[in-house]
């Protein structure tokens, strides 16, 4: 058992999660979850510094099947055994709450309490999660591409709105961006509009199954027509990605007066052979200001 000690409150028991770094911290905040815990979380005054890359680029596709694939083939899953678990668990406690209705009675606020305890649980056990993927992303990659969550919500419907919002995708490119800029790498979202999940990765042309396939969310592997291998769907959609990712990315260190002129839908690549499956208003202006630094 470690000791922590702050002001106007003395010695205080502390369990620390990681070592400490030796530096001078600026501010030490105190907050209490709704479980009862206290947690500190303590601010140093440390320059990050940049971190080479193993890898020059990666696509990440965020998937209801998988949580995240990337482009060189990896699939990442949330624990999902022990979020069950835990999901039973709170389940089983919140029943024993509804029972108890004395809203003054001591045990109600004892299984209130564990209730608490529990959801807390089951948030830092999916942060976890999230925090270690998003670093070891971050940390390995030069660039890290990803697609505009706006892509996601088209799959919105009500049967997969649980399962999208228990992803915690947003939460993840929250912490992939900042995590990337820390290492000193570019996080690049990708265009809205751009097809990530229809064309082929290796030639760029849309495959007809994928192109009316949203629903069939139960397809995994498609025979392409045009390069005639069999495309896993999520890491051929991670490959479009990055390579779209990479390709705004080369636009962006144009400079910005290039951005939205006619001569970009010049370029080789995707505009060509990919346009019938591009909706003509193409969002590609909106989203070529390139958020992150290209170097
Ligand atoms: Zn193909």
């Amino acid at each position: 058992m470690s000791f922590c000690i702050i002001m106007n409150l003395g010695i205080v028991k502390a369990v620390f999660h990681k070592e400490l770094p030796l530096a001078k911290f600026t501010t030490v905040t105190i907050s209490k979850n709704a479980d009862g815990r206290y947690y500190a979380s303590i601010l140093f005054n440390q320059e990050d510094e940049p971190v080479v890359a193993i890898n020059q680029a990666i696509g990440v596709d965020l998937g209801l099947k998988n949580f995240a694939i990337t482009s060189d083939g990896s699939k990442y899953d949330l624990p999902k055994k022990r979020l069950a678990k835990l999901e039973n668990n709170r389940k089983r406690k919140q029943k024993k709450l509804a029972k108890k209705t004395d809203k003054t009675s001591n045990k109600r606020r004892k299984a209130k309490r564990l209730v608490a305890k529990i959801s807390s649980k089951i948030a830092r056990v999916r942060e976890d999660f999230l925090h270690k993927l998003s670093r070891s992303i971050a940390y390995e990659n030069q660039v890290i591409c990803v697609e505009d969550l706006a892509v996601k919500n088209m799959l919105r419907n009500p049967n997969l709105a649980k399962a999208i919002s228990d992803q915690g995708w947003g939460m993840f490119l929250t912490m992939l961006k900042y995590k990337a800029e820390r290492f000193g790498h570019t996080y690049q979202e990708i265009n809205r509009f751009f097809p990530s999940s229809q064309l082929c990765s290796a030639t760029l042309l849309p495959i007809p199954m994928l192109q009316n396939g949203y629903d069939s969310l139960g397809v995994r592997f498609v025979e392409c027509p045009h390069c005639l291998h069999q495309h896993d769907r999520d890491i051929n959609a991670a490959v479009n990605i990055k390579n779209e990712g990479l390709r705004l990315l080369v636009l962006g260190t144009k400079g910005s007066a290039v951005l939205g002129s006619p001569q970009i839908e010049r370029l080789p690549c995707t505009s060509a052979l990919g346009g019938d499956v591009r909706p003509k208003t193409s969002g590609r202006k909106k989203s070529t200001p390139v958020r992150g630094n290209p170097q």
